[in-house]
């Protein structure tokens, strides 16, 4: 009989196994449980570890956190990992043929920090191939479902860390945000997602698509918990050359402070560009002015302000041309010798055309489509023309961005643009699908936080928001804090569907 261990809050839980009141086993079965009974529908795992294992480190976990008060904060947790993360022993296949059989040979900086903490891998979660995509369709190991509404996609590419935890069968986990790939999965299943700034979290061990926008980060059902999972895996990493030098702390207090006396102090812009596209649906609209209603109701001073329509426009552009250009770039080495299936040429063949049968065999539809345009936007003669004047989009998106967040601490606007599409229904449009990432593109771009939370249920689907801050710890404070005052006003957390399968 299950007693709901599964949707109980994390910092709850390693409460609670710590001090004895929950049974290792009773929560680790709980959640496997649910993993055996959903995911061969929902698809949310690509790999998973054994349940006794893993029961076995979570009793270890408890028992070390019981010597030492204080330390391992993640004691015992279910950790969804997505897998384009390294996590040593298991596979990383990036949700690609190419990678089907490539087994990680060490923790990524994330991984070996969250287990530290006593934090407990259960398995590899599914994505977009190689991150690449918005609604989880690109994966060559099946599509996933959300768990809201089966018929609809639950946002990606982080989509298996995502629905694992709004089906109840992990805690909390790590998604990775190239253009919003922790944000859309988040805004479209009822969860806390953060893309933190650049170069805050260590991309060690992360397999990269776009470096230079890309950071690993939290996903979690309330704000508290990703406040705990982000503060065990945030900091410097000297194996990452972007990381930045700082000691970050303080976000549980941030939390705290939100919960305690709202968001007294705190401005925030209310971006007008997003209520008048005509790319953001009616219901997102509502959402976001309804958000910011209940924060004014918490002491937050809500003011309407614009980034300036142009430069909302030409995101998605700039996005996409620096994303593919550094796929192109990133995915050579997907050869078949350095990585890839590894198997011999045929006697025929010479050395080019081995590498173009595997990569056309190995390789899904979305990712050639980047790879050839991302080559195309590097070539001589192009260059200039698209890959440079992207960059100079770049820049000046970042500096209205910058600009805004001087007079505001924190920028509200949409995570996603619409509700999420019905299976099937805009992975044949490449600009129907990239469309999806309007809003979220720009925080990669200008390499500021953004932190998604739960705002409206809107046909079933609790639908998130974004708020975007300055870089840095402070900054991110400032949305922690503000996703608190929010949750505690709409009482928001903690949302675990329980999808009917016939
Ligand atoms: N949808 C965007 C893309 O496909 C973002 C993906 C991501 O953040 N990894 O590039």
């Amino acid at each position: 009989m299950s007693k709901g261990l599964y949707r109980l809050p994390g910092y709850k839980i390693v409460e609670e196994l710590v001090n004895g009141n929950i049974a290792v086993e009773d929560y680790v079965h709980e959640v496997y449980e649910r993993i055996s009974r959903l995911d061969n529908y929902l698809k949310a795992y690509i790999t998973l570890r054994s349940m006794d294992e893993v029961v076995r480190d979570v009793h270890r976990a408890v028992v070390e956190a019981r010597r030492s008060p204080g330390k391992y904060k993640l004691a015992g947790l279910l950790v969804a990992v997505k897998d384009n993360i390294h996590v040593q022993g298991l596979r990383t296949t990036c949700a690609s043929l190419m990678l089907e059989k490539y087994v990680a040979v060490y923790d990524a900086t994330t991984v070996e920090r969250v287990r530290r903490d006593g934090g407990i891998v259960v398995g590899k979660t599914n994505m977009d191939e190689f991150a690449m995509g918005s609604t989880g369709e690109t994966s060559a190991y099946g599509a996933t479902r959300n768990p809201w509404n089966p018929e609809r996609v639950p946002g990606g590419s982080s989509s298996g860390t995502a629905v694992a935890l709004a089906a109840g069968m992990a805690t909390v986990g790590l998604g990775s945000d190239t253009g919003g790939s922790i944000r859309l999965p988040a805004a479209w299943t009822g969860l806390y997602g953060l893309k933190p700034t650049y170069g805050m979290v260590s991309r060690y061990g992360l397999v990269a698509y776009a470096d230079s926008l890309e950071q690993i980060g939290p996903m979690a059902r309330n704000i508290m918990d990703l406040a705990l999972l982000y503060e065990s895996m945030v900091g410097f990493d000297p194996r990452d050359s972007t990381s930045l030098n700082v000691d970050p702390s303080g976000y549980v207090e941030a939390v705290e402070q939100g919960y305690n006396e709202g968001g007294k102090g705190i401005r925030v812009a209310l971006l007008e560009d997003f209520l008048e596209h005509p790319g953001v649906s009616a219901n997102v609209k509502k959402t976001v002015t309804k958000v910011a209603e209940r924060l004014s109701r918490q002491d937050v001073i809500v003011e309407p302000a614009r980034l300036g329509k142009d430069l909302v426009d030409y995101g998605l552009p700039a996005y996409y041309v620096i994303a593919m250009a550094e796929a192109s770039s990133n995915l050579a080495r997907y050869d078949g010798v350095r990585y890839g299936p590894k198997e011999p040429p045929k006697p025929w063949e010479s050395w080019n055309e081995y590498y173009s049968r595997i990569r056309a065999e190995k390789f899904g539809r979305e990712v050639k489509i980047r790879v050839m345009l991302g080559s195309w936007i590097l070539s001589a003669g192009y260059r200039d023309q698209y890959y440079v004047r992207a960059l100079r989009l770049r820049r000046l998106i970042r500096n209205a961005l910058l600009a805004l967040l001087n007079k505001y601490d924190a920028l509200l606007l949409p995570a996603a643009v619409t509700l999420p599409p019905r299976l099937g229904e805009v992975i044949d449009d490449p600009l129907k699908l990239y469309a999806l990432d309007l809003a979220t593109v720009i925080a990669n771009l200008a390499g500021v936080p953004a932190l998604v939370f739960p705002a409206e249920w809107v046909e079933g689907i609790p639908l998130g928001v974004q708020i975007v801050g300055r870089a840095g710890v402070e900054g991110e404070k400032v949305l922690f804090r503000v996703a608190a005052a929010h949750e505690a006003e709409s009482g928001l957390r903690d949302l675990v569907a329980e999808p009917s399968i016939s």
